[in-house]
């Protein structure tokens, strides 16, 4: 039998997130940071919570405008309710997904003020859309049946992507992949070896290719990997995330991915001057006003 060209025993190396904060809310950032901006078209990766939620302190965030980019949400514990320029108003809880298609522009707000009490914990990230598909108009998709594949001692949701013959409802742009996996025990994550892949720690200590990481740390496991060895021990959670190394060069300024300064500038023209790019949102929150880029006059 042939055995497949890939090196698993690569060395991992343990990335810490930096603290960061999003409508009032402090978050942990995991990407992008120096020396890792991206895994795959992953560019950015918050973990918001957890928190008990109090009627002072809770996620609010503003209509802001977004272009180039999906944004991936994932619940934890809580909920949050999206409202978009789509016209979308979409509540979301644990073990649903919201997948937003920014394109050539879309403005959105979240806001758990709905939740009374309780704990909210979760994640968002950003996936970077290709040069094909960035200009298209924008689309929302709330998923709440997603794949889950039985590993034995762990379960794994299938976000985005195919993981283990299972594959995700939700479209992206670039080949990806994004599970939660839960569960106790040593197991072994089948991988595409044409994937860079790192793995996020949510709950627990475990130990992945050999390291040991704890909340809020992701271990990037590089390419080339047919499998990666997860031992979650008496009990953790993780965020496995891959893809195809994104070879388009990005530029990415406040909550726009783009390609150059002058495509950046005309978005935040667009904004801060209530252009016909980003239609408004029924949403009780203040909007956002973007930073000047401070490359112009
Ligand atoms: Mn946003």
């Amino acid at each position: 039998m042939d055995e497949p060209t890939v090196d698993e025993t690569a060395p991992a190396i343990l990335l810490e997130s930096h603290l960061a904060e999003v409508g009032g809310l402090p978050v942990f950032r995991a990407l992008p940071q120096r020396g890792r901006r991206m895994v795959g078209a992953w560019c950015l990766l918050d973990r918001f919570g957890p928190i008990n939620v109090t009627p002072q302190r809770t996620m609010t965030v503003g209509p802001h405008p977004h272009i180039g980019l999906h944004t991936v949400t994932w619940l934890l514990a809580g909920q949050v309710l999206h409202s978009d320029s789509l016209g979308t108003q979409q509540p979301i809880r644990p073990a649903q997904l919201n997948l937003m298609t920014a394109g050539a522009g879309v403005v959105h707000a979240e806001d758990s003020r709905g939740q009374a009490g309780g704990v909210l914990d979760g994640v968002q990230l950003w996936v970077a859309q290709p040069e094909a598909t960035r200009h298209d108009p924008a689309s929302f998709a709330h998923h709440s049946v997603l794949p889950v594949v039985d590993l034995g001692t762990a379960l794994a949701t299938v976000l985005i992507g195919t993981f283990d013959a299972a594959f995700s409802p939700a479209p992206v742009d670039s080949p990806l992949v994004g599970v939660d996996i839960t569960g106790g025990g040593m197991v072994h994550l089948p991988l595409d070896p044409t994937f860079e892949h790192g793995i996020f720690v949510l709950h627990g200590a475990p130990r992945i290719a050999g390291s040991e990481a704890s909340p809020n740390q992701l271990v990037y496991v590089g390419t080339g990997r047919a499998a990666v060895a997860l031992d979650l021990g008496d009990g953790a959670r993780v965020l496995l995330l891959g893809g195809r190394p994104f070879d388009e060069p990005i530029f990415m300024w406040w909550n726009f991915i783009a390609r150059d300064r002058s495509e950046i500038a005309m978005a935040y023209a667009d904004w801060q001057f209530k252009g016909r790019r980003f239609a408004p949102v029924a949403s009780t929150l203040d909007r956002i006003e973007a930073p000047r880029p401070n490359w112009l006059p």
